[in-house]
């Protein structure tokens, strides 16, 4: 199955495509993951889209692009793309991609959020670094104010989930990446989700989407 989550930053998209992709047993592929992970590795990737992330902008979609078909080359027998396609220009190239390869895209979960909500979910969010886990101090708070359950470590925040990054990262998601919305909907594909649920329903939710 070949699945894309697509909604503003803090609609849960990533949360649930993890659980969704671990019922499936199918690969989950965030690229602001892969990002994070090119810029710990310090690549020539990682380096030219660190200025892009820490100000809240999307990293040019020739470099996404290429990322990409990259990652499809290494031919995933099912994926969920979370957080790609983000501008018409990667949902238009992702489809020539796969193309090429006689796949296509099966349904894209719309996770949709209240401007509020998502704000609020933004600004809770936390993660320990050592072991990869997720807080949110409004909903998933750790035992400890600040500290990780399993670990001990500090935890930490994003450096782009700032006020003004995020609240600039809301801006580019309503100019750019709005229009993927209209680009799957064209195309009979999107499945819209109110995500201000709670996420075990948000969950049932998507699964009954891709039945
Ligand atoms: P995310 O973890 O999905 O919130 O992504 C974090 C950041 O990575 C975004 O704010 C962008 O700077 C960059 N990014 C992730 N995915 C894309 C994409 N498909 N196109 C352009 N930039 C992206």
């Amino acid at each position: 199955m070949h699945l894309v989550f697509l909604g503003p930053p803090g609609s849960g998209k990533g949360t649930q495509a993890k659980a969704l992709a671990d019922k499936l047993k199918i690969a989950h592929i965030s690229t602001g993951d892969v990002l994070r992970n090119e810029i710990k590795m310090a690549t020539e990737l990682g380096l030219l889209a660190k200025s892009f992330m820490d100000m809240g902008e999307l990293v040019p979609d020739d470099l996404m692009l290429k990322m990409i078909k990259d990652i499809l080359q290494k031919k995933p027998d099912g994926f969920i793309f979370d957080g790609f396609p983000r501008t018409a220009a990667q949902a238009e190239g992702l489809e020539n991609l796969l193309n090429e390869l006689g796949k296509q895209i099966d349904a894209v979960i719309y996770l949709t959020a209240k401007d509020e909500d998502l704000l609020k979910r933004l600004q809770g969010r936390y993660y320990c670094a050592d072991c990869d886990l997720d807080y949110n101090i409004n909903t998933r708070p750790p035992k400890m104010a600040g500290i990780c359950d399993s670990c001990g470590e500090k935890l930490r925040q994003r450096s782009d989930d700032t006020d003004e990054v995020i609240l600039h990262r809301l801006d580019v998601y309503r100019e750019r990446t709005k229009p993927v919305e209209e680009f799957y909907r064209l195309r009979g594909l999107l499945k819209e989700i109110d995500g201000s649920q709670p996420p075990d329903r948000v969950t049932s939710l998507v699964m009954g989407a891709v039945g």
